[in-house]
């Protein structure tokens, strides 16, 4: 199947060229992307696509479903890079409706590595067991699961020393919670924005997910 994919390659290079012939020499010179975007790796959600954007507007790290480890050096260093070198001052922890991690991490005890990774979901389920219980076992429990995981996802990362130091040195750096829904297209803005290391009147969210 490579040769589907090389093939679409060269068809999208050439339609490129044909509609700006500067435009991969621009591209090259360097990126300035404004969004660092931490989603999960579902094919279904690729942050350029669903976001609109083109090449070079979004800088990525993407995970089964969306975590943040404090201990994942492959995030931590694309948070860093994004936010100290390339500049970027918009965050975006997102997760989406249907995911498979989320839904894995429900469905009980795993074999292999994702059960170590997916850990921190059984844990944010034990957690928030009220409101959870409240719905229906599958899809609609799940996807509140997804919600309330982005929400502890932004406090996580906001807790990371890359963005404590950021906002100590006075950047003016966003973190965003958002959830894609899948059957509609639509990014829901989970309204958990943080723009600093103190939290103001209790936990981001607390009305969500607790
Ligand atoms: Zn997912």
């Amino acid at each position: 199947m490579l040769h589907k994919l090389l093939e679409r390659n060269a068809v999208w290079a050439a339609m490129r060229r044909a509609e700006d012939p500067g435009y991969f020499e621009q591209l090259s010179k360097g990126q300035e992307p404004t969004y660092l975007w931490i989603g999960c790796s579902d094919s279904r959600v690729p942050e350029n696509v669903v976001g609109g954007l083109g090449p070079g507007e979004i800088f990525a790290h993407r995970n089964v479903a969306n975590l943040v480890h404090s201990t994942d050096v492959n995030l931590l260093s694309a948070l860093e890079f994004g936010v100290n070198e390339l500049g970027i001052r918009e965050i975006i922890v997102c997760g989406h409706t249907g995911c498979g991690g989320i839904a894995a991490a429900m469905r009980g005890p795993l074999e292999g590595v994702a059960d170590h990774w997916l850990e921190t979901i059984r844990r944010l389920a034990r957690r928030n067991e009220e409101v959870l219980s409240a719905l229906p076992e599958g899809p609609a429990r799940n996807d509140k699961l997804a919600e309330i995981s982005v929400v502890e996802m932004v406090d996580r990362l906001c807790e990371t020393p890359v963005l404590r130091k950021a906002w100590a040195r006075g950047m003016a750096v966003s973190v965003h919670g958002l959830i894609y829904r899948l059957s509609q297209g639509e990014l829901d803005n989970l309204d958990v924005t943080r723009t600093g290391a103190h939290l103001e009147g209790g936990k981001p969210g607390a009305g969500r997910t607790a």
